[in-house]
């Protein structure tokens, strides 16, 4: 199956020949290109970035632990991911985690049974409903900002506010009731994407989600190609020649995982079909910042926990991810306009303002962490955003999941193309996987 294309001599100086190409060492790059490598064929990485991993990305503490800066919750069912943990060595734990975060409001905590939250989980299950029936088509432009305005109570529509940002990180201007509903049933329903046990934050990895990218690139070898950013892909009778900032190569195959808004700055020649445009220029990234605070040990547990929704603005949700045996771990999460609000303090005002809030409910010991790691996925330069690609109001029919169907010798994965589990690590897996098969099928099938 190793093929060689050799390239033509106006293009030999600067173009290397293989026979295909994975665009993205992302997951679903990664898991791609191993696909690939093991039955044989012959595969080059191009990626961006000057690393591996993409909405994957781990740091290791001052105190020798790992905390993730991208995705690192494995769901109850995502199966391909804790298969892939347990092969490549890695260990699951469970979340530490109580019944229900408490919420924060300026200076008092909102009580499980008083009226704010119980009008809050009453809209809750009126939205899930919603997701099972179906919506109207004029709630594909009716926005979550527009409903959110006719919700009664400031508490309940601000804690509203705050899990619809941490949950979606979309502006909420910017994200239809439709495309939301329609989120919410592919991703399993509401009570399983907001839940730890038996929801989609059941568990970690010790070594953290990097390490299963730095484990795929570690086995991919010189195959991945850091600092090469895709420029172009041009499509001819020889093959695909794909164009990079560090020179070109010619495949008979290409893959893109680059998510939609991110991949529509790759020039296509001939031109891609209009489909595909429009779900390149109708989406874009949800922003969303990351933190975590790192302990000796985690102290909060003694007192109410270690998960808390804080209504104050930013926004932001609070979790205990401390690994078995400590160090502590808090991290932090704060999504949409609120985490693009964020970007012009510096590291310490950030710290401060969050770790702030947390001191009246699990002491002062919480202002003074041993490491603090944070990143603003929106500044990636390459990644763009996270947790996902999202659709504009009106187009909520292009994602989640986005056509995978070939076009010609260009093939695509991306967790925003997976038929189950779209923008989870499962669902970069999952397409990473599928994208690996149909083009060992097609090279093994020309026709
Ligand atoms: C803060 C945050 C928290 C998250 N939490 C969770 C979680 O707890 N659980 C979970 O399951 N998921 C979570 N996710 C989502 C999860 O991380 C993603 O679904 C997954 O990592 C996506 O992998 P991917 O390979 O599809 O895309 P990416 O990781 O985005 O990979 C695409 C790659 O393409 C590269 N690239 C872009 N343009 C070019 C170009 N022109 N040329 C070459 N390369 C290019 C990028 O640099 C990137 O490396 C989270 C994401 C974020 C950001």
């Amino acid at each position: 199956m190793e093929q060689d294309p050799t390239p033509a001599p106006a293009e030999q100086a600067s173009t290397v020949g293989t026979t295909v190409v994975v665009v993205g060492a992302g997951l679903s790059g990664l898991i791609a290109a191993r696909e690939l490598m093991r039955n044989g064929i012959d595969v080059i990485v191009l990626e961006a970035a000057d690393r591996v991993g993409g909405r994957a990305m781990s740091e290791t503490t001052a105190l020798g632990s790992r905390v993730d800066l991208g995705g690192q919750w494995i769901g109850h069912d995502h199966h391909r991911i804790a298969a892939l943990a347990s092969e490549l060595g890695l260990t699951q734990f469970r979340m530490h985690t109580g019944r229900l975060p408490v919420v924060i409001d300026g200076h008092r905590r909102l009580s499980p049974a008083g009226p704010s939250m119980l009008l809050t989980a009453l809209l809750l299950v009126g939205i899930e409903l919603l997701s099972r029936i179906g919506t109207r088509e004029r709630w594909n432009t009716t926005t979550i900002a527009d409903w959110l305005r006719r919700v009664p109570g400031r508490s309940p529509r601000r804690l509203l506010e705050v899990i619809a940002l941490t949950s979606w990180t979309a502006d909420l201007d910017r994200l239809s009731i439709r495309s939301m509903t329609k989120m919410i049933r592919l991703q399993g329903g509401l009570a399983t994407m907001l839940s730890t046990s038996g929801g989609a934050q059941e568990s970690l990895l010790v070594e953290g989600a990097g390490a299963l990218v730095d484990k795929l690139a570690a086995e991919l070898g010189p195959r991945v190609r850091t600092g090469h950013r895709v420029t172009s892909i041009v499509r001819g009778d020889r093959g695909v020649t794909v164009a990079t900032t560090s020179g070109a190569v010619l495949a008979t195959k290409v893959i893109v995982t680059v998510a939609p808004p991110m991949a529509r700055r790759i020039t296509h020649e001939p031109a891609l079909p209009q489909a595909r445009v429009d779900v390149e220029q109708n989406s874009y990234m949800g922003s969303v910042y990351k933190a975590i605070a790192v302990y000796e040990r985690p102290f909060w547990r003694q007192r109410h926990g270690g998960e808390f929704l804080v209504l104050d603005k930013p926004g932001r949700a609070v979790f205990d991810t401390t690994p078995p045996d400590g160090p502590g771990h808090l991290c932090v999460l704060v999504a949409g306009p609120e985490a693009r609000s964020l970007d012009s303090l510096d590291g310490e005002a950030r710290r401060e303002a969050f770790l702030g809030a947390l001191v009246a409910h699990v002491g002062p010991e919480v202002l003074a962490p041993v490491s603090w790691h944070e990143k603003s996925w929106h500044l990636d330069e390459y990644v763009g955003g996270g947790y996902l690609a999202l659709p504009e109001p009106g187009t909520a029919e292009i994602i989640s999941p986005v056509s995978w169907a070939p076009y010609g010798d260009i093939h695509w994965a991306g967790t925003e193309t997976a038929g189950s589990h779209a923008g989870y690590l499962e669902g970069a897996i999952e397409s990473g996987a599928r994208a690996a098969f149909e083009v060992t099928e097609a090279l093994q099938d020309p026709r």
